[in-house]
């Protein structure tokens, strides 16, 4: 049976890229082979970004990151954005940095990263083989053994980068923690983020499908995080970039199943509750009004309606019935309108896993395993989990280049 230098565990961003790392200096054909479950590698790659792949984020900071924020840290200092970004024009693909800080394909195109990718690969002799789910891994001697959906498959080192559990019909999985676990590793919690908020209906429902700018603050009775952007109504609850920002509250909340969580939207951030009751009062004496469409021409109607509604007022009573009390209430509702969470949409509507392997588990300067000498592992598996805006494919892109050259300086001091 052939020994590989390296073996790859997941077709995934890291892995790919770490594949590139190693067939580049490892020049023997054959000496690198990635297994992906999948009938195609790269599948969440592809939906990244919405198509358009928001591959880095030139802020990446130690404060993006959670779980273990010193591992990201010690990763991102070895292969920083700058560098993913150089290294994917080695790859012939160019990159745009956008001014908050996040970085696109100039082609704004996700399968052009992965093609990218491949192409180098396949110029370099890489063996992928898909539909290929690696059931277990085991260390002898002379290296490593995986048992295989498709047979077994002998290795000098082994990289592990299979993904989290988030968005499982993009192939997202438990099945790393268990290979790890299997092998000694432990983990923290499990659970979702970046993801869609549910929340009590009463009002949401009637604006579904309505985008606006706020800031949401999502707030439990021991954390609260706040953020300024688009936020989406829907019918369960709050979705958008903003929410999905600041839905890791509440999934933590969630998992420990306590008691209050509540999303606080701030519709208006730049204006004093003060400024908008002194305007409310000034549209009381437009022409021809009444609560249906007081707000129409200030807000989007159906939220203004619907806000209208949620502090009790009908929609055909007359502008005349809003009193100085009403309005004062209308404005402190503008300002804080609270939403009572029950909920996130949970790993199948996630964008990645909060929660993962141990981090003083692995060497933060190669991700090599301490456990098991020769196991690396790169990407969500690990107990780090970014901010949305291109944090999570910038650690798994500095795992994987911090994990090859663990692995190579492994092989080299082999002599392979
Ligand atoms: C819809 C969506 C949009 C996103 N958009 C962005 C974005 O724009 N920017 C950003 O930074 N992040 C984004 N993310 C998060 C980002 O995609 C992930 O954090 C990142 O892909 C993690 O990389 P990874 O290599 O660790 O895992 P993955 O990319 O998930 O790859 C792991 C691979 O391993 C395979 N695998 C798992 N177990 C096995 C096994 N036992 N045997 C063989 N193969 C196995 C899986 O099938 C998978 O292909 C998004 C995520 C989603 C779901």
């Amino acid at each position: 049976m052939t020994c590989y230098s390296a073996v790859i565990v997941g077709g995934g961003a890291a892995g790919l890229t770490a594949a590139v790392f190693l067939a580049r200096e490892l020049k023997n054909a054959g000496s690198v082979l990635l297994l992906e479950k999948q009938p195609r590698v790269g599948k969440k790659l592809l939906a990244t970004g919405n198509g358009t792949c928001n591959i880095s984020n030139i802020h990446a900071a130690p404060a993006r990151y959670h779980g273990a924020p010193e591992l990201a840290k010690a990763v991102l200092s070895q292969f920083s954005p700058e560098d993913t970004l150089a290294f994917f024009e080695t790859l012939g693909l160019e990159c745009t940095t956008r001014p908050d800080g996040k970085c696109y394909p100039v082609s704004e195109q996700a399968s052009a990263v992965l093609d990218c990718l491949r192409l180098e690969l396949s110029a370099r002799g890489v063996e992928e083989r898909c539909d290929t789910a690696v059931l277990g891994i085991k260390k002898g001697k002379d290296g490593f053994l995986l048992s295989t959906s498709t047979g077994e498959v002998k290795a000098k080192t082994v990289l592990l980068a299979p993904g989290g559990a988030a968005a499982p019909s993009l192939g997202g999985s438990s099945d790393g923690y268990a290979l790890l676990t299997d092998l000694g590793h432990t983990r923290t919690p499990l659970f979702p983020s970046i993801v869609q908020l549910r929340t009590d209906t009463t009002f949401v429902r009637s604006m579904k499908g309505i985008r606006v700018d706020a800031r949401i603050s999502v707030k439990t009775d021991r954390e609260v995080k706040a953020e300024t952007g688009e936020i989406l109504f829907t019918d369960y609850g709050i979705s958008g970039p903003a929410a999905m920002q600041v839905s890791r509250v509440a999934a933590d909340w969630e998992r420990q199943k306590r008691e209050d969580c509540v999303a606080i939207l701030d519709l208006f951030p730049e204006r004093e509750e003060q400024e908008l009751f002194t305007l409310l009062k000034r549209r009381t004496s437009l022409p021809g009004r009444t609560c249906e469409n007081f707000l129409t021409g200030f807000l989007n109607k159906r939220v203004g309606q619907t806000l209208l509604r949620s502090i009790g007022k009908s929609p055909n009573a007359p502008v005349t019935d809003l009193t100085d009390r009403d309005l004062k209430q209308l404005a402190g509702q503008m300002k804080n309108w609270v939403f009572p969470v029950t909920g996130t949409n949970g790993f199948g509507g996630a964008q990645v896993t909060a929660g993962g392997i141990r981090a003083n588990e692995v060497e933060p300067t190669t991700l090599q395993s301490r456990l098991v000498p020769g196991l690396f592992l790169a990407g969500e598996v690990l107990d780090v989990d970014g901010d949305c805006g291109g944090f999570n494919l910038q650690f798994a892109f500095s795992g994987a280049a911090v994990a090859a050259k663990g692995m190579l300086s492994l092989l080299k001091g082999r002599q392979v």
